[in-house]
């Protein structure tokens, strides 16, 4: 017989109202010019529909998801039941882009709102929201950082949700001591390099939820100095994105193998092999 989904979650809306308006006073954010097209009822409107979304339809999928797990078949994983329902439902929300700039498309709220958004997604189902988080952390990192090109071909489809992301920065010998990573880099032309190397514990590495992963690879530069200083951050596409935004052939990224964990088990932690052909390719 099939098992019911069962909602486990709760939030105090109150205490968090408490929190936001009493104690930290962020209604006094609106009156800079960054804020100023935010208002107290927005706000709690977003937090209203955060936390429906979470009662009907992230907090039902938490025990499903843990006790069926993601699976590892033909070298792709795939997500339990209902996740990629819940994905499309949280993108047309446009939840996830709350504190992004309007520059680039966001809402442009207050971080301290999105922390209590964020809370209450990882309270109802913290093996779902590790997806749309290291796709916004990534997200962030393109923003602030890459070039013109690559922020032009990543940013629009990683926040409607069509691409996500993750950060590739542990290997097998290289958890902690990350700078004793052994994934090497090099340059093609421009900022173009060819990528090859092994990451391990890789959240969001693999799934089913998106037509494209963004991953953001630590890797060294040939020639470049040992330990952490001489370490750069790319950014290798799983799927090759042409000019005009099309997909195109696969990047040689390919994943190994995901762990059986004690929990989150919706979440795919995966091994992933880049360059195994020498045809990787990431952008600086
Ligand atoms: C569920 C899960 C998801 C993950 N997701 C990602 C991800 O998305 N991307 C990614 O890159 N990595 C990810 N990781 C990997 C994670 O970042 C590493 O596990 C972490 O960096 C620790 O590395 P390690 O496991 O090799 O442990 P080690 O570095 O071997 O550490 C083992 C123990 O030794 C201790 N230790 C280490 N060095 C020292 C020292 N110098 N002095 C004293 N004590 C020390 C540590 O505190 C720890 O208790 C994930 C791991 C897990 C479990």
């Amino acid at each position: 017989m099939a098992e019911a989904a069962i909602n486990f979650f709760k939030a105090d809306l109150r205490s968090l109202q408490f929190t936001l308006y009493e104690h930290f006073q962020i209604q006094r954010l609106f009156e800079y010019d960054y804020y100023s097209h935010m208002s107290r009822e927005e706000c709690d409107a977003v937090i209203d529909q955060c936390y429906r979304f979470c009662n009907e339809v992230l907090g039902p999928l938490n025990q499903i998801g843990d006790r069926v797990g993601c699976r590892f078949e033909n070298g792709q994983v795939k997500t339990p039941e209902g996740f990629r329902e819940a994905w499309k439902k949280l993108y047309e929300l446009g939840l996830p882009n709350f504190p992004v700039p309007m520059a680039i498309g966001g809402f442009q709220g207050p971080v301290s709102v999105h922390v209590i958004l964020q809370e209450m997604l990882s309270g109802a189902n913290v093996a779902f929201n590790m997806y749309p988080g290291l796709t916004h952390g990534a997200l962030e990192l393109i923003a602030e950082f890459a070039l013109e090109r690559e922020k032009k071909l990543f940013l629009e489809p990683m926040m409607n949700g069509r691409f996500s992301g993750t950060m590739c920065l542990s290997e097998p010998h290289a958890g902690s001591d990350v700078g004793a990573l052994t994934t090497k880099a090099v340059r093609i032309e421009g900022n173009r390099y060819k990528i090859q190397g092994t990451k391990c514990w890789i959240s969001a590495g693999d799934h089913d939820l998106t037509e494209n992963i963004v991953h953001m690879v630590l890797a060294r530069v040939e020639g470049a100095p040992p330990g952490t200083k001489g370490l750069s951050l790319f950014i290798v596409p799983k799927i090759r994105v042409n000019d005009d935004g099309s997909l195109g052939e696969p990047n040689d990224v390919v994943t190994a193998s995901i762990e059986h964990k004690l929990g989150i088990n919706a979440s795919a932690t995966a091994v992933l092999n880049f360059g195994e052909n020498d045809r990787c390719e990431g952008y600086l």
